[in-house]
């Protein structure tokens, strides 16, 4: 067909994912990619609904598509992920040069769309499939995911995700297994597990099949040619003793874990129906400090959630310092509709939650930076990702515990490099790489 394609991707690693199965499907029914939207005669986006902002930015950029369709008429316009499922009942009526709509577990459907000759928008939004099991073209070659579940059980009042992704489902443990040694062969050394609440991955799976998140965290690392396993997103109710012994045990396995937070306060946990409380949460990080004591431990914060007063915040100060993070992802409370929590009362104002966003950042960094001076004078392994963002005489890449290092050294993408760590920030590393370990051999 020699036709070309242009995906915008917005919102979790999920979509990052969806997006490359995307690729990988248009690439095998012969779609060429072009660099930007006015060169493409397929214009898509995967989309995100987690929250109000996320939406509206979404729809500046469907203003785009929308003139470049008026330009060309013959060219395809295509909406999915969590946003299109939101709106599924309205998308066409609301944007009438939409062509194709399509929710997170239909993205095959795009494909039958585009080999049929329907002259007529077409609507797909049942939770049919894992995008896993179609093609697939990563970003990088040495970096994989690997969607180990589908969809959210809990029932967090600020979320849409359970409306948009449905029910949990775990794909089959030997399947996960196929795939990942089949990304091994295919020169993939840094697998990561994906799933909207991936550490409770396993339960609704068949007696005769069953295995837990930590079973199944073994079964991936005893493939041969995976150096490194990282997994999102955990959620802290699942986060049981195997799971943080298995940092301290299996080889590949990061010695990192994002462990989202949300709120310091059991009171306004209990209102966000987290379904752990402050000293719940506290013992998980216990646990972790106990069982791999350099663990790298990030997290997610709301800001404002509705009731929160100044001493429910207060807490989360407390927890941010108790803890010391090594990074966090901060959030001002944004109502989404259709979600318990913008029914709430009590909207906090948005110049408190402003203030509080501040100093929240302010802490949350000043930790990440003290807990980062561990790493100077330390020689550490870097998966090399490519050249520094900042200095592009440099090179950069990751630490087993998540942290972004800027180096000075001589390496490729996917290489293994030991950094001798000079300098630390909250965000950063930097230092200089002894030879790379693939050419010491
Ligand atoms: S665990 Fe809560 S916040 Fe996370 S996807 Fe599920 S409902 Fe949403």
């Amino acid at each position: 067909m020699g036709k070309r394609y242009h995906v915008t991707t917005f919102g979790c690693q999920m979509n990052v994912h969806d997006s490359e199965r995307m690729r990988g499907m248009l690439e095998s029914l012969g779609y060429e990619e072009a660099s930007s939207r006015d060169g493409a005669d397929l214009i898509l986006f995967n989309t995100c609904s987690i929250r109000e902002s996320a939406d509206n930015r979404f729809v500046a950029h469907l203003g785009e598509a929308k003139r470049l369709k008026s330009e060309h008429p013959d060219r395809v316009v295509g909406v999915g992920g969590c946003w299109a499922q939101s709106v599924k009942d309205e998308v066409f009526q609301r944007f009438p040069f939409v062509d194709v709509a399509f929710g997170p577990g239909q993205i095959h459907k795009l494909a039958e769309f585009l080999n049929s000759d329907s002259l007529s928008a077409q609507g797909y939004f049942e939770f049919e499939d894992f995008s896993a099991s179609l093609p697939t073209l990563r970003v990088r070659e040495f970096q994989g995911w690997l969607q180990v579940s589908q969809g959210c059980n809990c029932k967090c009042s600020y979320c849409i995700v359970p409306s948009t992704r449905g029910r949990e489902v775990s794909r089959d443990p030997a399947q996960l297994v196929a795939e990942a040694e089949a990304l091994a062969a295919d020169g993939v050394r840094e697998v990561t597990l994906l799933g909207q609440n991936v550490n409770s991955y396993g339960r609704d799976l068949p007696k005769e099949t069953r295995i837990g998140f930590s079973g199944l965290l073994g079964r991936i690392d005893a493939i041969d040619g995976i150096d490194r396993i990282r997994y999102t997103s955990p959620h802290p109710k699942d986060m049981k003793e195997d799971v943080i012994r298995a940092h301290a045990e299996l080889p590949a396995l990061c010695e990192h874990i994002h462990l989202p937070l949300q709120s310091g306060s059991s009171a306004v946990l209990k209102r966000m129906r987290r379904t752990y409380d402050r000293q719940r949460y506290m013992d998980r990080v216990s646990l972790i400090r106990e069982h791999v004591p350099d663990c790298a431990i990030t997290t997610d914060i709301i800001v404002g959630f509705p009731g929160e007063t100044e001493a429910d915040f207060e807490q989360t100060l407390e927890v941010v310092d108790e803890v010391g993070y090594d990074g966090a992802f901060t959030f001002v409370f944004s109502p989404r509709r259709e979600t318990e929590a913008a029914e709430l009362g009590e909207q906090v104002p948005h110049p408190i939650k402003v203030e509080r966003m501040e100093r929240l950042v302010e802490l949350v960094q000043a930790r990440a930076a003290e807990q980062a001076q561990r790493f100077v004078g330390r020689e550490i392994e870097v998966l090399v990702e490519g050249t520094s963002r900042t200095d592009e005489t440099r090179l950069r890449g990751r630490t087993r515990h998540n942290k972004a290092v800027n180096f000075d050294g001589e390496a490729e993408p996917g290489e293994f490099v030991n950094v001798e760590i000079s300098v630390a920030t909250s965000q950063t590393l930097s230092g200089v790489a002894a030879k790379p370990l693939s050419r010491l051999l």
